[in-house]
């Protein structure tokens, strides 16, 4: 059976690298649920969607196939066969995806595949309803947080590292809807799942958070719970 770890949280907490690292200690696969969204997002976008328009999300998103390719251990995201994952990162993809990550048909397509996906392989899935919905079984469930304010100082820090100029009090404006949006949408809120370890990374480095998370999985191993899994 394969063993799985997900972690969830808002945006900007460091799910990804973390994820990331976790995977990479660990020998298993870094699923970035948040990219197969974003892909979503980007045909959305693509084909002029309306995002306020629920049931053109819905017709629309029977048009996008999504798939997964590993390449050199890093996740590709394939939309409708093209290799998509250097446009996912941008802010407006961002901001389309926590839109339309609210729809019912946009969430139940992007799951099946997140759950194919973990049944085959160990994994760490990152996301906001892993624990919760996708993976509710989860050998390990963390959800990863950090305060608003120093999540937007680490996403402006990185944006000025690429050399674009942003304002710091609108990056944590944006942050703040996106945390907005993506906590009371009616289905599959972002929440920490009851049985998930809270970590707030706000005073913690990357590779304490790493550690924590390897240290929960070798606890959980020893205990023998994953035995019991459904
Ligand atoms: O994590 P990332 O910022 O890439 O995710 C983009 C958007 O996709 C999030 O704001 C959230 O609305 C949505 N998402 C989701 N469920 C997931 C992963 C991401 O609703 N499991």
């Amino acid at each position: 059976m394969s063993y799985q770890i997900a972690i969830d949280g808002p945006a900007g907490a460091g799910k990804s690298t973390v994820a990331k690292a976790v995977a990479k200690k660990l020998g298993y696969i870094y699923v970035d649920t948040g990219a197969m969204y974003r892909a979503m997002a980007l045909y959305l976008l693509r084909s002029g969607t309306d995002a306020a328009n629920a049931e053109e999300i819905s017709r629309r998103s029977s048009e996008a196939d999504i798939t997964i390719a590993y390449e050199n251990g890093a996740q590709q995201v394939i939309l409708n066969g093209e290799n998509v994952s250097a446009l996912l990162r941008t802010e407006a993809v961002g901001n389309m995806a926590s839109v339309s990550s609210a729809n019912a048909d946009v969430r139940q397509k992007l799951v099946e595949l997140q759950r194919a996906l973990a049944a085959r392989e160990n994994v760490v899935m990152d996301g906001r309803d892993i624990g919760t919905c996708v993976l509710p079984n989860a050998n390990v469930k963390v959800y990863l947080t950090a305060s608003a304010a120093c999540r937007a100082k680490r996403r402006y820090d990185e944006l000025e590292a690429k050399g674009e100029h942003c304002v710091l009090s609108e990056i944590e404006a944006d942050i703040r809807e996106r945390d907005e949006r993506d906590m009371t949408r009616k289905i599959s809120p972002l929440r920490q799942a009851e049985d998930a370890v809270l970590v707030d990374s706000s005073d913690m480095t990357v590779e304490e958070v790493v550690e924590k998370i390897v240290s929960l999985a070798e606890c959980e191993r020893q205990r023998g719970k994953g035995t019991d899994r459904g």
